[in-house]
């Protein structure tokens, strides 16, 4: 397995390659959710990068760039036990170098839902994939759908700035009882992470609701935020069913395909989950 440092080595990595090429961009502190993106790459691809990069510009001033897991070590194990054949491992110097100056904002998309809670994080995403899948190339790249919005920022920028790479969404993995896995789940108390299961279940209340026919976007959301708001350690941040493209929240009716989804804080961990309503993804 190659470890590639920079964009001119991993460029010159991929010229060599004359093969199709996966690529699965991480923050590392790896779980199973990341390793099932690696695995659909390695399966639909005759090469897989992975990279590793915590990424400064993503994490608001009051966030937790600085206390982020990382185990890079870890990290390099498991993809060496997978089998990938690179790693792009690039340092904060090398991706923003003294005097960079230039974003890439997704305007719409990046607003709602998690960018009213974190203004400058969908800037950040944007422009660190861009540079990614500059240096690397990859024919095709893997993203959660766990990260909805996130999903749907990079479906749309690769769009708009004619990227040829086919950006692949991958379900969600969750951990046994429902709790969708995430590096952030570390730092739950053993209270906190039981009580982070009220997500998944104030979801699937919403979902079985849905399949009963309830097609309301308010009665769904009233659902959701008292089943969370039912849990003493849990403090909401929002409880979202917006329209599945747009994201734009939806007043009346569910007609389409919708995404529900949600962000609440447990102790000093925020997290986010989300399922789809309807057909789709
Ligand atoms: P992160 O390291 O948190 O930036 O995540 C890297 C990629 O893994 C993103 O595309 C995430 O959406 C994806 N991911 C994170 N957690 C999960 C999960 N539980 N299931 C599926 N994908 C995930």
């Amino acid at each position: 397995m190659e470890i590639l440092k920079t964009p001119e080595e991993m460029r010159a990595w991929r010229r060599a390659l004359p093969v199709s090429l996966g690529l699965t961009p991480t923050m590392g502190y790896l779980h199973e959710g990341h390793l099932s993106l690696v695995r659909r790459s390695l399966a639909e691809n005759e090469a897989s990068v992975a990279s590793i990069f915590v990424n400064p510009t993503q994490f608001g001033p009051n966030e937790d760039f600085d206390r982020y897991p990382r185990d890079e070590e870890g990290d390099l194990r498991q993809l060496r036990e997978l089998g990938v054949d690179a790693v792009y491992l690039p340092s904060v110097e090398t991706m923003y170098p003294e005097g960079y100056q230039t974003y890439v904002t997704v305007e719409g998309l990046s607003q709602g839902l998690e960018g009213r809670s974190r203004p400058v994080h969908f800037r950040g995403v944007a422009t660190v994939v861009t540079k990614l899948l500059i240096a690397v190339g990859p024919d095709r790249a893997y993203f959660g759908k766990k990260d909805a919005q996130q999903l749907r920022v990079i479906r749309r920028l690769a769009r708009d700035l004619d990227l040829p790479t086919e950006i692949v969404g991958c379900d969600t993995v969750r951990e046994e009882g429902g709790l969708a896995m995430s590096s952030r789940n570390a730092y739950l108390s053993r209270e906190q992470r039981a009580a982070a299961l009220v997500l998944s279940r104030a979801l699937a209340e919403a979902e079985a609701r849905f399949a009963e026919g309830v097609r309301s976007a308010e009665v769904l959301r009233v659902i959701v935020s008292g089943t969370v708001g039912a849990e003493p350690q849990g403090e909401l941040d929002y409880v979202s069913v917006a329209d599945s493209e747009t994201l734009a929240e939806i007043e009346g009716d569910i007609e389409g395909v919708a995404l529900l989804s949600l962000a609440a804080r447990f102790g000093p961990v925020r997290l986010i989950d989300n399922v789809t309503l309807g057909e789709g993804a």
